[in-house]
């Protein structure tokens, strides 16, 4: 037993702090217990396990996180005006939250995973760094990584950029292959603007990844370089826009390497899967 059901409401806790979203941190807030659980068990079964939170600001995804069972909770947050509120939940579940305050860009996520033993990131995530964060731990340079499944909510139109095949391709580009790769992701449900305080613009979706240990093999920065060269230029033919690689790649020839990796060099980058951009990223010669 803990002492999570006998909290104030959220936005009790919210007046009583002071914790006026603000929109430079991305704050839109959940109350909904219902809509946060359901997000929690999204990302489980958690009984036992060590979750990572990102931006947990006054607590409503962290007491759900606790309530569906996660044995510890690691939350990290660089609004100081939220430390207090959050600190009210450790209280009601000693040893279970352990608070980071700070920025999660800054924060080496995989190594913080491996020290304590935390299989799964949660979040809702502040919409201007959701990206950047998803990429930053996808580009892990040790893989497989400690933590298994990201269950994050990012705006619908990101979520179906990370999902997105050939066949979506106005959404498919850098972001979809980097996910596509690393990852089996999927959307699991949107959760429209008014579930928010205050409510955004557009609707959200809570995006799954579970992490593939095992990803087609090929060098990270290779993979980077081509889809960066490819969809820079995404309307253009692949024997065109790949021309650019030649300063980094020395001895690069567009022409035989999408020859090499069973592509049509009149393709666009639009058109090409995952494995056809690995297979690429295998043809590129030694760095200059
Ligand atoms: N988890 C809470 C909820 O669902 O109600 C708050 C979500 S709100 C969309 C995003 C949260 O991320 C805010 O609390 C914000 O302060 C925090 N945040 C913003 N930038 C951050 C960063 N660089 N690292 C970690 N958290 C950040």
């Amino acid at each position: 037993m803990n002492g999570l059901d006998q909290l104030p409401p959220l936005r009790d806790v919210v007046a009583r702090f002071e914790i006026a979203p603000k929109k430079s941190l991305g704050q839109n807030f959940l109350f909904d217990l219902n809509l946060t659980r359901k997000i929690a068990r999204a990302a489980g079964p958690l009984e036992g396990l060590t979750v990572i939170e990102v931006g947990p600001g006054p607590g409503g995804l962290t007491r759900a996180l606790l309530m569906e069972g996660a044995a510890k909770v690691i939350a990290i947050e660089p609004d100081t005006r939220c430390l207090a509120a959050l600190a009210e939940i450790a209280t009601a579940c000693p040893g279970q939250l352990e608070i980071i305050a700070g920025d999660a860009l800054a924060l080496d996520m995989m190594a913080l995973a491996s020290q304590h033993g935390a299989t799964a990131i949660v979040a809702n995530l502040p919409y201007n760094v959701g990206t950047a964060l998803l990429v930053k731990w996808l580009e892990a340079d040790h893989w497989p990584p400690p933590i298994q499944r990201l269950v994050l909510m990012f705006q619908r139109e990101v979520a179906e950029r990370i999902v997105a095949t050939p066949q979506q391709r106005a959404d498919y580009g850098r972001l979809s292959v980097l996910c596509g790769w690393r990852s089996h992701a999927r959307i699991l449900f949107d959760v429209p603007a008014s579930a928010f305080t205050p409510p955004p613009k557009i609707t959200s979706s809570v995006v799954e990844l579970v992490l593939n240990p095992q990803p087609l093999p090929c060098q990270l920065e290779d993979l980077v370089a081509v889809t960066k060269a490819a969809f820079a230029q995404r309307r253009k033919m692949l024997r065109q826009s790949l021309k650019g690689l030649g300063a980094a790649y020395p001895g690069f020839n567009p022409q035989s390497a999408l020859e090499n990796a069973g592509i049509l060099p009149s393709q666009r980058a639009e058109e090409v899967p995952v494995e056809g951009f690995v297979q690429l990223a295998r043809q590129l010669p030694g760095r200059d």
